[in-house]
C-alpha cells in the first residue's frame, strides 16, 4: 500500500492552478523587452524588503558563476578545507555512498541501452551526480572521484546521438514524456560544471547540443512536459558559459505544460500560497521555480523576480509553513493536516534557495535559517553513515530507509558538495563568517591584503565559542562580518582579547579594522536550551472549501532545542534506560525544570551531546513522581521517533524564534 501511495505521490500529478499564468508567445516577447529596460534602470525601482540590506556589489569575481550584482561572490571550492561535522558527512558520503555506487548499470547503462518506451515514467538524476561527482572531486582532490567523473562524462557524452538527443527512451521515441527534460537540463548543468572545473570543450559542446535540441523539440509558445525542474540551472549554466542571450529566454519564458495545470514560466512565476491546503503544491518544485527566478534576475534584475523567494521564506518562518527541523511538506507537497515527513529535495532546495537570498542580498539572517536545516532536516535525511539517503524523513515514528528515489540521492549528493561554500562569503572589502564548523579557507580579493589564511577552529555546535586566526599576507584594513544567530542573545566577540561591542538585536557583528597577521577573533554563542512551543494553527481548506487557520496538528506540544540543534526522543534508547518501561511517545509529558546538558553522547555523531529531562508517561500522572528519566538525542540520530512532547509546564515555551524572522 505504502508503495503504491508513493508512486502516486511521485511527480507525474496535477500541481496547481495557477493564479494569473496564460503564456501568448507575443506577450512573452513584449515582456522581455519590459525586462531589458527594467534592467538598465533597475535600481531606481524599490526592490522587496529582503535585499534593503544588500551590501556594494562585488566587482571583479574570482568565481565564473558570479554577477557583479550579487552582494556576495562565491569562494571556489578549490579555496576551502572544511573539518569537524561537515568533514565526517561530505568525507563518509564520499567513501560509503558515491565511491560504492554502481554508476555503470545503474546510471549509465540506460542511456546507452535505450530501452524506455515513452509512457514509462523514469527519471535518472544522472547529471546531478555527474555535477556531485565534479565539485567533490575539485574540492578533495580525490583521484578515485575523478575517474568516476571521467566515466560519467565520457559515456553520456558518446550517448548523445546525432540529433543531439541524450535520454533513456527507445529510439522515435525521445522528448515524449515525463522526466525527459529534467533529466536533459541536469546533464547540462553537469557537463558545466565538468567544463567550468576542468576545461572540458567537448562536455560543453555536447551539452549545447543537447540544449538545441531541447529548445527545437520544445520551442518557446510550445508548452514542455510537466514541471521541469532544473530547466533554469541547466540553461542558465549554459548562458553563463557562453553568454548567449537565447539560454536565458528559453527558461525564462518556456510555459509548462496545459495552463490548467502548468507552473506558468519562470519569469512569471508566483508562489501559489493560497492554493496550499487545496490542490497539491509541490515544496521542492516552488524552491527551484523560486530559485530560478533568482537565477533570472541575475541576468535581467526585474525586482519583481526577488519577490517569490520572500514570500516562501515569510511563508516558512512567520505563517507556520516549516517544521522545526528547518524543513517541510509532508512527502513532496504542502497539504493538510501538516504532517512532517518532508522529502529529503526540499530540504535540499531550500538550502540552496537560501544559498542564493545570501549571495544577491548580503543578509546572513538567511543563514540562521540554514544552519537550522543543515543540522536537523539535512543531517537526518541520510542513513547514519551516510551509506544510503532517504525520500521520507519522518518526524514522527520510525524512520525506515525505503528503496532509494534518484531525485533525493543525488540532490542530497549535490548540496554537500556545495555546503563548503555556504560557510564564508566575500564582498568588495569584507569577507562574511555565515557557517561556524572547523574550517580554512584563503580569499585574495581585497587589495593590497594580498592572501589571506583565514582558519576556523571551533566543536560547534557540541561547542559555544568559535576561533578565527586571520593572516593576510600584508598588512591591510578590511571588514570581517560575523553572523550572531537570533537565538543567541548575550554573544560576545573579542579581538586579540579586546571586547567588542555587539548591537543587540543586529544579528551580526562588523569589525572593521586594519588586520595583520596573527590577528585572532574569539567568539561566544552561549547556548541555552529553548522550549519552542508549536503554532497553534495551520493556514488551510475546510472540507466546505473555506480557507481557514485550522489546528496544528502539533498544537499543544513542545520542541527542545540548544542553538541551532533540535533534539529528539529515540524510542528504544529510552525504553531500555528505564528498565524496559513500556509508554508511548506522543503520550510523554516532560517536566521542563529538570530539563540538563549537554552531556557528551555519540549516539547521533562522534563528538555529539544529549540533553536529560525526567517526565512521565502519561498527562494522568504528571501529580504524582516523575516516572521516566529521558535522555533527548540530537535529531539526527536515526533512532528518533517523536520530536513534538508534551510539557507539564507549558508557559516556560516561547515560540520559534523564526516567527520574528526579517524584524529587529
Ligand atoms: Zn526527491
Amino acid at each position: 500500500m505504502m508503495k503504491k501511495l508513493m508512486i502516486s505521490d511521485q511527480k507525474h500529478q496535477e500541481i496547481y492552478v495557477p493564479k494569473r499564468i496564460t503564456v501568448i508567445p507575443g506577450k512573452s516577447m513584449q515582456r522581455r523587452m519590459f525586462l531589458a529596460s527594467v534592467g538598465a534602470i533597475a535600481a531606481a525601482f524599490a526592490a522587496p524588503r529582503w535585499v534593503k540590506a544588500m551590501a556594494e556589489p562585488t566587482g571583479p569575481s574570482e568565481h565564473s558563476q558570479d554577477s557583479g550584482r550579487d552582494a556576495f561572490f562565491l569562494l571556489p571550492l578549490t579555496k576551502i578545507t572544511i573539518g569537524g561535522e561537515f568533514h565526517r558527512r561530505v568525507f563518509d558520503l564520499i567513501e560509503n555512498n558515491l565511491l560504492k555506487l554502481d554508476i555503470e548499470k545503474v546510471y549509465l547503462d540506460p542511456f546507452l541501452s535505450r530501452q524506455f518506451p515513452p509512457d514509462q515514467w523514469v527519471f535518472m538524476g544522472t547529471g546531478v551526480l555527474l555535477r556531485s561527482a565534479a565539485n567533490f572531486e575539485l574540492f578533495s582532490g580525490d583521484s578515485r572521484i575523478s575517474d568516476k567523473r571521467k566515466l560519467i562524462t565520457q559515456k553520456l557524452i558518446s550517448a548523445q546521438d546525432e540529433s543531439g538527443y541524450i535520454g533513456v527512451r527507445l529510439l522515435g521515441a525521445t522528448w515524449k514524456n515525463n522526466y525527459e527534460p529534467e533529466d536533459a537540463a541536469d546533464i547540462m548543468q553537469g557537463f558545466s560544471a565538468v567544463h567550468r572545473h576542468f576545461g572540458n570543450a567537448a562536455a560543453l559542446g555536447t551539452a549545447e547540443k543537447l540544449a538545441r535540441a531541447m529548445m527545437t523539440a520544445y520551442p518557446l509558445g510550445t508548452e514542455i512536459r510537466h514541471e521541469a525542474i532544473d530547466l533554469p540551472e541547466g540553461f542558465d549554466d549554459l548562458y553563463e558559459l557562453t553568454h548567449d542571450e537565447s539560454y536565458v529566454d528559453y527558461y525564462a519564458y518556456i510555459p509548462y505544460e496545459s495552463a490548467a495545470k502548468s507552473f506558468g514560466f519562470i519569469a512569471g512565476y508566483e508562489f501559489p500560497e493560497d492554493q496550499i491546503g487545496r490542490t497539491q503544491v509541490h515544496c521542492y518544485a516552488n524552491f527551484e521555480r523560486s530559485r530560478g527566478q533568482l537565477l533570472l534576475y541575475r541576468r535581467r534584475p526585474d525586482p519583481q523576480l526577488l519577490e517569490s523567494s520572500q514570500q516562501i521564506i515569510d511563508f516558512l518562518c512567520k505563517r507556520n509553513g516549516m517544521y522545526i527541523i528547518g524543513s517541510t511538506g509532508n512527502n513532496e507537497q504542502w497539504r493538510p493536516p501538516k504532517n512532517g515527513s518532508p522529502e529529503t529535495c526540499a530540504t535540499a532546495y531550500l538550502l540552496l534557495l537560501l544559498h542564493e537570498m545570501i549571495r544577491i542580498s548580503g543578509d546572513l539572517e538567511y543563514g540562521d535559517l540554514m544552519e537550522r536545516t543543515i543540522y536537523n532536516a539535512l543531517f537526518a535525511a541520510p542513513t547514519g553513515d551516510s551509506s544510503k539517503i532517504r525520500y521520507h524523513n519522518p518526524m514522527e515514528g520510525v524512520r525506515a530507509f525505503e528503496a532509494p528515489w534518484k531525485c533525493c540521492e543525488n540532490n542530497y549528493r549535490r548540496v554537500l558538495s556545495e555546503l563548503p561554500q555556504m560557510i564564508y562569503y566575500a564582498s568588495s572589502g569584507n569577507i562574511a563568517i555565515n557557517l561556524f564548523t572547523g574550517s580554512q579557507a584563503e580569499f585574495s580579493h581585497i587589495e593590497p591584503a594580498g592572501l589571506i589564511r583565514m582558519r576556523q577552529e571551533t566543536a560547534y555546535p557540541t561547542g559555544e565559542r568559535i576561533l578565527i586566526y586571520i593572516d593576510p599576507q600584508y598588512e591591510a584594513e578590511f571588514s570581517l562580518t560575523v553572523r550572531i544567530p537570533r537565538w543567541c542573545n548575550s554573544a560576545r566577540l573579542k579581538v586579540n582579547g579586546q571586547s567588542m561591542a555587539i548591537v543587540p538585536n543586529d544579528r551580526k557583528c562588523i569589525i572593521h579594522r586594519r588586520w595583520t597577521a596573527g590577528d585572532k577573533v574569539e567568539i561566544e554563542l552561549p547556548m541555552s536550551i529553548r522550549i519552542i512551543k508549536a503554532p497553534e494553527t495551520v493556514m488551510g481548506y475546510t472540507p466546505d472549501g473555506i480557507r481557514a487557520a485550522l489546528p496544528d496538528p502539533y498544537a499543544g506540544r513542545i520542541a527542545v532545542l540548544r542553538g541551532p540543534q533540535v533534539f529528539c526522543l529515540n524510542h528504544d534508547l529510552n525504553a531500555r534506560r528505564n528498565g524496559n518501561t513500556v509508554f508511548e511517545d506522543d503520550k510523554v509529558v516532560i517536566d521542563p525544570e529538570t530539563l540538563r546538558g549537554p552531556m557528551p553522547d555519540n549516539t547521533a555523531r562522534p563528538d555529539g551531546v544529549h540533553l536529560s529531562v525526567k517526565g512521565w508517561s502519561s498527562s494522568g500522572k504528571i501529580s504524582g513522581k516523575h516516572d521516566l528519566d529521558l535522555l533527548l538525542t540530537e535529531y539526527p540520530d536515526e533512532g528518533g521517533t517523536i520530536t513534538y512532547l508534551y510539557c507539564s509546564d507549558i508557559a516556560l515555551s516561547v515560540p520559534d524564534e523564526f516567527t520574528r524572522f526579517g524584524e529587529k
